[in-house]
């Protein structure tokens, strides 16, 4: 049988597509050559390769903390807001964690009430000083803050991950497909790195890991580690608590101190000179995620302590 259109079909298909070139935004041609580019903010380098991964060439990426600077102090150019403005999504870390990142949610907001802003930690367990623990959906009513570290945590990157496709289905649901594939092939690979960890921690635990800023928390509690930090709640140490450190650097064979790249290294240099250690740097805010937690992990199974 021959499919031959008539002319009233024709014309109702021109009708239709009229209708849908005037309709305002709300409907997308789904089509090779329609590559709608969501345009993502974000607050730190190591979610934009989550959010590259999953998001793959329909997203575009502005990180508003750049390589070097410290998230806990940071504020943005000018500039750099009014770009990160014209996103639309900003994809935060999660309300409470970052001062810098609370501001920027409402002055962007402020800016394009379309942004949608989006909590990627929304069901991760915080953690807290003290080691308590609370879920975010509980509040903060302890008056204790959170420890905003989050993404340090292979496990919280999954749920993370989670987030960020359930959120870019919702913006741009003609790719539901492709951000579950991603996803699902992007956790798949935080999972394996998961399990490689935890296994040779297993059989080899350094048990303490000392480092200057108390980056590592989550990190040490997926791995049964202890982490002790130089740094007290952002201050350097006072002489006696650097004594009681070196006193535990010996007492428990520490033969390494890790610093981060993005602070000063002296007071590390003094306890790994008294212990007869070394220096390590590492960085918590490395754009490649995956490729970094490996090397951390690699760097902490070296430190000679249990
Ligand atoms: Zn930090």
């Amino acid at each position: 049988m021959q499919n031959r259109f008539t002319p009233s079909l024709v014309a109702a298909v021109a009708l239709l597509f009229a209708l849908l070139l005037i309709a305002p935004g709300c409907i997308s041609l789904d089509g090779d050559d329609t590559k709608k580019e969501i345009r993502v903010a974000v607050t730190i380098p190591p979610q934009e390769e989550m959010v590259r991964e999953i998001g793959g060439e329909h997203v575009e990426i502005f990180v508003m903390v750049p390589p070097g600077s410290d998230p806990h102090t940071y504020e943005p150019l000018p500039a750099l807001v009014a770009k990160a403005a014209e996103a639309d999504m900003y994809l935060t870390l999660g309300t409470g964690l970052l001062p810098v990142e609370d501001v920027l949610a409402s002055r962007l907001e402020a800016m394009n009430p379309d942004l949608v802003i989006v909590d990627s930690s929304r069901g991760i367990t915080y953690l807290r000083n003290h080691e308590e623990t609370e879920d975010w959906s509980s509040g903060m009513e302890t008056g204790e803050s959170p420890d905003p570290h989050i993404w340090l945590s292979l496990r919280n990157a999954e749920i993370m991950s989670v987030n960020t496709r359930d959120a870019l289905i919702i913006a741009d649901p003609a790719h539901e497909k492709e951000y579950r594939e991603n996803c699902d092939r992007y956790t798949t690979r935080l999972k394996e790195l998961d399990q490689r960890i935890s296994d040779a921690f297993s059989g080899n635990t350094p048990g303490i890991i000392l480092v200057t800023h108390p980056a590592w928390a989550y990190f040490a509690r997926d791995y049964d580690l202890e982490m002790v930090a130089i740094e007290h709640e952002g201050k350097e140490p006072t002489a006696k608590e650097l004594e009681a450190l070196i006193v535990l650097g010996r007492t428990h064979g520490i033969r390494v101190v890790f610093a981060e790249a993005q602070e000063s290294t002296r007071e590390a240099e003094t306890i790994a000179r008294e212990i007869g250690g070394t220096v390590r740097v590492i960085d918590p805010l490395a754009g490649d995620y995956l490729a970094n937690m490996e090397r951390v992990s690699h760097a902490f199974m070296e430190t000679g302590a249990g």
